[in-house]
């Protein structure tokens, strides 16, 4: 049975709430059903436990590393409950916690700096960062466990102490990492409480906390920044996205075609930073749309835990009947369904993986973040026009751009709207490169010694001479 994480110890839900497994629609087991008392419970553990971890920062480097290490040798148990209750490919789930083991690593090795910022006769200023407090880390249900470690490795790193609430959807595998992670961490330092949105909305509001870490879709996000604004708490929201790939007229289609089909695919569609539309020079267009369209009927399509499975359902039932309508809006305003088009016959929230031609710019699928394995591929003549398309959204987390000359590509990066811009590859996320949504894909930033630092707050002390 699944248990909350707080002050150190196991604890029961004041009730319960069943998780299904995608694959198959049954239970994949249940969940604990937190209270708005056990929050505070886990708030004030937190607190207490902030009086001493602020303090000791060598056994914070040493305790990351061991979790590192934890995280590893449960690599399996934790991958297992991934895919049955997210539905991603066990490979991949594997390979999703052996990451979050490296960025607790990564974290480890990081140190904050003391900066001068002036040091003469009269007077030196240092600028120095302290931790902020007691943290409320809440999480989607697309990466449970990397995102998850996205936030806590930082903010436990800069001496922070953390509330976490997974999604609903997908909390069973956060559940057990934090139980995983108290042997190596002091009792309150991690609390891991579980609930629906109402819980988050507690989180955001709660008076203990004094910074929010949030991923999750921007209209969650823009209550979290109401919520949070009440009180002035610290924000750092990771949002949607709705990446645009810009494929020159100079690329070989074959060659690329299988980056940008994983790009957009991978976890059947579900991440904040896979391609979501295409736009390709009229000159290549056919023939990459053609090349995207055999790898889309090639790829094996199934449940998680069978080894041959590439691309797992949709993570859950609204996801799916949100991926069904925006392609039937699609297929209502002009698209052309190159292959899929609908769900694949099954009790699983399987969907068949889609391409789609011949959408204007405000129709659905273009223009809103489908979140699932329908990619619209739209040719363009001019590459101002394809970059003005691409800007044209709300959204600002990532884009790409394709071109034999990789120079060429690489001078109009910054003509993108967007807080990454990746050069003949996408979603090559790595530790060490800070991870920020402009726009309305988010405001702050994470990873990297950037991520660490929004951990903190600043104090500047002046000494004088
Ligand atoms: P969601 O916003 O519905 O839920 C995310 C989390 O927030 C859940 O734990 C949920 O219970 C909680 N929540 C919902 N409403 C809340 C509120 N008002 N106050 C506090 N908490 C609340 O998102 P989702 O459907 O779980 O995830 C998909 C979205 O996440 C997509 O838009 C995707 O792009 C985004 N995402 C962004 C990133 C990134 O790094 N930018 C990464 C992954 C996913």
């Amino acid at each position: 049975m699944a248990t909350l994480s707080i002050g150190g110890r196991q604890v029961s839900g004041a009730g319960e709430f069943e998780v299904l497994n995608p694959a198959t629609g049954q239970a994949a087991g249940s969940a604990p059903e937190c209270s708005r008392a056990q929050l505070d419970e886990a708030v004030d553990a937190a607190a207490r436990a902030f009086v001493a971890w602020k303090r000791d920062e060598p056994a914070r480097r040493a305790a990351l590393e061991q979790c590192s290490d934890l995280i590893k040798a449960n690599a399996e148990t934790l991958a297992r409950l991934i895919t049955l209750e997210q539905g991603k490919p066990l490979a991949k789930a594997t390979r999703e916690v052996m990451g979050a083991a490296a960025w607790f690593r990564y974290t480890a090795s990081l140190t904050i700096p003391t900066e001068v910022a002036r040091d003469d006769a009269q007077m030196r200023i240092e600028v120095r960062r302290r931790p902020i407090g007691v943290v409320g880390a809440i999480t989607p249900w697309n990466y449970p466990v990397i995102l998850a470690a996205w936030k806590i490795a930082p903010a436990l790193r800069a001496g922070n102490t953390v509330v976490l609430k997974p999604s609903p959807f997908t909390p069973l595998a956060t559940l057990k990492l934090g139980e995983i992670l108290q042997s190596a961490l002091p009792a309150g330092v991690l609390n891991v409480v579980c609930g629906g949105d109402e819980l988050g909305k507690a989180i955001t509001s709660h008076p203990g906390i004094r910074k929010i870490s949030f991923t999750g879709s921007t209209c969650a996000g823009k209550h979290v920044a109401q919520s949070a604004a009440a009180d002035l708490r610290r924000i750092t929201l990771e949002l949607g996205g709705n990446d645009a790939a810009i494929v020159l007229d100079d690329v070989d289609p074959a060659s690329i075609a299988p980056k940008i089909f994983w790009a957009a695919f991978d976890n059947t569609g579900q991440i904040c930073a896979a391609i979501k539309r295409v736009y390709a020079h009229e000159r290549v267009f056919p023939d990459l749309v053609g090349e995207l369209a055999r790898i889309a009927r090639s790829v094996r399509v199934g449940d998680g835990m069978f080894p041959e499975t590439e691309m797992g359902p949709l993570s859950n039932a609204p996801q799916l009947e949100r991926v069904v309508e925006l392609v039937e809006d699609a297929r209502r305003n002009g698209g052309e369904i190159v292959t899929g088009g609908a769900r694949i016959e099954s009790p699983g929230y399987f969907f068949a993986p889609t391409i789609v031609t011949g959408l204007g710019s405000h129709v659905r699928l273009v223009a809103e973040e489908q979140f699932g394995p329908a990619l619209p591929c739209m040719s363009y003549s001019d590459v101002d026009e394809a970059i003005a398309l691409a800007n044209d959204s709300p959204f600002g987390l990532s884009g790409s751009i394709w071109s034999a000359d990789t120079q060429r590509a690489v001078e109009l990066a910054p003509q993108l709207e967007c807080g990454t811009v990746w050069i003949n590859q996408h979603m090559t996320i790595v530790p060490d490169a800070p991870i920020s949504g402009l726009k309305s894909s988010g405001i702050g930033v994470e990873n990297g010694p950037w991520g660490l630092l929004a951990m903190t707050e600043m104090q500047t002390v002046e000494i004088p001479r």
